[in-house]
């Protein structure tokens, strides 16, 4: 366990970093944060579970108090219904037979009551079902209206008091269980809870009417609620006992103490998770910082009128060791947040001064856009970082263009900062205009040389959504302030043709090109000079030749050419190439079909049947194996070709193959034979010869498309 522990550790200290110790696993911090959840949870249910029981306490009183009122009512009607007719001489000195026989009528018909009497207080005579009948006097008082006078027990008979003049009352004893809360009558979710509902009309006494409680009066009520009746002076009182709700607090609670801590428990996790996340990524930019992993691309702008170019935007970009280059989308928020940017973009900036030097100062209207932060305008000695960057040998100050993006605020300080450097020579451009801070301010203030639309702007010119007058209204503002303005972002023919119709300087975009390398950048710019004939360095086609040809590259494979049912062995198709070329170039499709042609005509790939310049299309090319293995040369081998082409000494024949002819052929050994005679070779060297011949078109297979063979099969001219 100990073991696990420690390497568990020293797993996150390697990729979290120096800077960020705290999130190391420590022992103890893990405990403080299960304590802190468990502890949360644990009261949060307690919270929730009293709650609910308080409703439940209180919807109890609520149901009950409805079914009460509704059995007082019936019980007020049969009691109303004994003195409606008789008139009675109040105080009574002898019970009227009308009356006593009334009573005994009623007794025996109603259902909720065992019988009624009607007693005067203060006077020992009674009148019963039976007759009448002499008792003690009763001295309490008569009550104000009616009224419960309770049993002792849910199983005693509560009785009910109806008021009469004079001190007299009629009294309904009642059955038993007439005012017991029947199940029916509470919500199902109330049957499960241990409650205590009575009945009362005076503090004195209350009658039972509901008890699921399992130990009755073993501990004190802990949570009450009481509803009183709109109709009788009568209240119900529903009660949770302490010891019932400590064990629905107990029972209840555990699922949601479970649930809330498995909740906090998975935040505190994943928020742990993000931080170690983002300080691994600190460390790596940082190592990557030490080890010159930031590497700067160039986007070309464009004159929209000309289609010339006549600058470049310079991106950074992470060559990463193991995932390849990385854009800065996956790493800048970082960078800025833990002001490595600094040190990146310098570094970005220094390559770009000098890779691009060359060409700057060849093609003076050219400028070249480098990105700035706010946080290198605080630096207080960015000015002369700048100048120290953009020394002599490099990109001269008058062609760079520092662009701020307006996502992030220019303060006055900042602001200041900008006019002066504009003051100095160099030139500023708002980026991303119209997309975060007004910075109308900073155009007021510094003399800004160009404004960049964003390309979610340009973006809405092919899909008409309501951003589309924002861009009308963005292209028109800059017309007013005399600022020439860069679209981003452009990407379909359309869209340069929207924006150079409304004025719109220059442009950026994919469909002008995507950014690359600085070296990559220097051969598009020479490629897009009128009458450049866009060569294509020998280094670079044989580099890449050999990425194509390494085990990661294009994947070469034997294809079946079902038009005339040949199989091509080794070869890729023209799209597959342009898709490989593009990806590893990050150059446009045409561009790609270009390479490829560059590639074709330095005889390092060729087509399997050589009809064909390199296409981006369906088409067979194979790559050539390396001139340097070939046995007599390319010369050799070319004028060998020229030879067999001519081949008045070859000894062509028709042969058989079964009840197949081939007319016009020669098997693999003559064609040896006739190679090594006339060219005083070893016989390897010309079966290699031979396979050469058979690349490059000068000799086939009769049928299939095996590779050449010294033996009886059988081949023709190509
Ligand atoms: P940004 O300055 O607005 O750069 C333009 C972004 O738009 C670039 O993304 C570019 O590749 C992309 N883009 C250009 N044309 C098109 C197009 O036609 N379609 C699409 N979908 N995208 C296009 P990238 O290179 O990923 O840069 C993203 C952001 O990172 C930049 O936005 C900039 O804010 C920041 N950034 C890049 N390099 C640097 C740097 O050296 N220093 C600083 N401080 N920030 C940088
Ligand atoms: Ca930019
Ligand atoms: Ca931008």
């Amino acid at each position: 366990m100990r073991v696990a522990w420690g390497r568990l550790r020293a797993l996150t200290r390697s990729h979290v970093g120096s800077r960020a110790r705290w999130l190391q696993l420590d022992p103890w911090w893990v405990m403080v944060m299960f304590a802190a959840t468990a502890t949360l949870a644990t009261a949060g249910a307690w919270l929730w579970t009293h709650q609910q029981q308080q409703q439940f306490v209180h919807a109890g009183a609520e149901a009950a108090l409805r079914f009460v009122d509704r059995r007082l009512s019936a019980i007020d009607i049969e009691l109303a219904s004994l003195t409606r007719d008789a008139d009675l001489p109040m105080p009574l000195s002898a019970c009227p037979d009308a009356l006593v026989a009334q009573l005994l009528q009623q007794s025996l018909a109603s259902v909720l009551v065992r019988r009624f009497d009607l007693v005067q207080f203060g006077s020992p005579l009674r009148c019963e079902p039976h007759g009448e009948r002499q008792a003690k006097p009763q001295e309490a008082t008569a009550p104000a209206g009616l009224s419960i006078v309770p049993g002792s027990q849910l199983s005693a008979r509560p009785v009910v008091l109806r008021p009469l003049p004079r001190g007299a009352v009629l009294q309904a004893t009642l059955d038993p269980y007439a005012l017991a809360l029947p199940r029916t009558e509470l919500p199902s979710s109330l049957l499960t809870v241990p409650l205590r509902i009575v009945v009362q009309s005076s503090p004195a006494g209350a009658q039972p009417i509901w008890d699921t409680r399992p130990h009755p009066g073993s501990t004190p009520a802990a949570l009450t609620a009481t509803a009183s009746s709109t109709m009788y002076s009568v209240s119900v009182r529903a009660q949770l006992d302490q010891g019932d709700l400590d064990a629905a607090i107990r029972r209840q609670a555990l699922w949601s103490i479970a649930i809330t801590w498995l909740a906090l428990t998975a935040l505190v996790a994943a928020a742990w998770n993000r931080a170690v996340r983002r300080a691994r990524l600190s460390h790596r930019l940082q190592l990557a910082l030490r080890q010159r992993q930031f590497v700067p691309f160039v986007q070309p702008i464009v004159d929209l009128a000309s289609g010339q170019c006549v600058g470049a935007e310079v991106l950074m970009r992470w060559q990463h060791p193991h995932r390849g280059v990385l854009a800065p989308g996956e790493f800048i928020d970082e960078a800025e947040r833990s002001g490595l940017i600094l040190g990146m973009s310098d570094l970005t900036m220094r390559l770009a001064a000098h890779q691009l030097a060359a060409l700057a100062q060849a093609e003076p209207r050219l400028y070249f856009s480098f990105n700035i932060t706010p946080g290198q305008l605080r630096e207080h000695d960015f000015p002369r970082q700048l100048a120290q960057i953009f020394g002599p040998a490099t990109v001269p100050r008058s062609q760079v263009m520092l662009e701020l993006t307006e996502r992030d605020f220019v303060d006055p300080a900042a602001c200041a900062v900008l006019a002066a450097l504009r003051a100095d020579g160099w030139r500023i451009a708002i980026d991303d205009f119209g997309t975060g801070h007004s910075s109308l301010g900073t155009i007021e203030q510094v003399a800004i040389d160009r404004i960049k639309i964003d390309r979610a702007f340009v973006g809405t010119i092919d899909e008409r959504t309501v951003n589309r007058p924002v861009l009308d209204a963005i292209i028109g503002l800059a017309r007013d302030l005399g600022v020439p303005l860069i679209a981003e972002g452009v990407e379909t023919r359309s869209q340069w043709d929207y924006l150079a119709a409304r004025g719109v300087a220059s442009a950026q975009g994919y469909l002008m090109a995507r950014p690359m390398a600085v070296a990559d950048f220097v051969r598009w710019y020479g490629r897009q000079q009128p009458g450049a004939v866009a060569p294509m360095l020998p280094d670079t086609q044989r580099a890449l030749w050999e990425r194509m040809r390494s085990p990661g590259g294009l994947s070469v494979r034997n294809r079946l050419h079902l038009h005339r049912l040949r199989v091509y062995r080794e070869c890729f198709v023209g799209a597959q190439a342009v898709d490989w070329i593009v990806r590893e170039q990050r150059v446009s499709r045409a561009e790609a079909v270009r390479l490829g042609r560059h590639l074709l005509a330095a005889g390092l790939i060729c087509h399997v049947s050589n009809e064909h310049d390199f296409d981006d299309d369906w088409l067979f090319y194979r790559l050539v194996p390396p001139p340097a293995e070939t046995p007599l040369g390319p010369v050799t081998t070319a004028s060998l070709r020229q030879a067999l082409l001519a081949a008045s000494d070859f000894p062509w024949r028709n042969h058989c193959r079964g009840v197949v002819r081939h007319n016009h052929c020669a098997t693999g050994c003559e064609l040896v034979d006739w190679i090594v005679r006339r060219q005083g070779a070893t016989r390897a060297q010309a079966v290699q010869c031979a396979g050469y011949l058979m690349r490059s078109g000068a000799l086939r297979h009769v049928f299939d498309d095996r590779p050449f063979r010294d033996d009886a099969t059988l081949y023709r001219l190509g």
